[in-house]
């Protein structure tokens, strides 16, 4: 597989906020939002097997993995979330829901992009849908997504005040939705 990092760090972002994880970052995207925060991973990357990747997990103390990029889908996940799975992990998986494949996920985050819809097969496995919010007319789009998902939340775009308060205001007044940070950023670490 193509991997662009492997790190142990602090779930920073939705529902899982909290939780000392692995996380698995793939290379490559098939979108280019103008807000990417992880660009790097592009064109950036290393090929280790899924055999490897699994080894490297398991030489962290938790038991919860993130498989995150870029888009994870663009790679076929089966035979790393296969091992995963039989290892004991508890596997989260971010992913802009634009390509549909199949893979063992306990936890499958989606976040819709403007740049294209997300696959209604996709939508129907999410256990949570997070916007990530950079203008009024992506807040007013959220509600589209309601039907999809056990949770929801809004994000700020890189943890902007401006868009910050929107998002406030937006969960007081629609409280089946969550406000969502990025806590990574806000307390220093990857
Ligand atoms: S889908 Fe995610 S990784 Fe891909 S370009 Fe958009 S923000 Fe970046």
């Amino acid at each position: 597989m193509k991997i662009n990092e492997i790190f142990y760090s602090i779930q920073g972002e939705g529902v899982n906020t909290g939780i000392p994880t692995v996380f698995v970052r793939l290379a490559g995207c098939n979108l280019r939002c103008e807000f990417c925060d992880t660009t790097y991973t592009f064109d950036s990357g290393y090929e280790l097997s899924e055999l490897d990747i699994v080894n490297e997990v398991k030489s962290h103390t938790s038991k919860w993995v993130c498989i995150t990029g870029g888009e994870p889908f663009m790679q076929d996940l089966r035979a790393l979330t296969d091992r995963l799975k039989t290892e004991g992990f508890n596997i989260q998986i971010e992913t802009n829901g634009t390509i549909y494949r199949p893979a063992a996920c306990d936890w499958l985050v989606l976040s819709p992009k403007n740049e294209k819809k997300p696959d209604n097969r996709m939508l129907n496995k999410a256990n949570e849908i997070k916007i990530v919010v950079d203008s009024q007319d992506t807040l007013e789009k959220a509600s589209t997504f309601e039907k999809w998902g056990e949770y929801h939340s809004v994000q700020p775009v890189n943890n902007r005040e401006d868009m910050m308060e929107l998002c406030i205001n937006f969960v007081k007044a629609n409280p089946n939705w969550r406000l969502s940070t990025q806590l990574h950023k806000f307390i220093g670490i990857k």
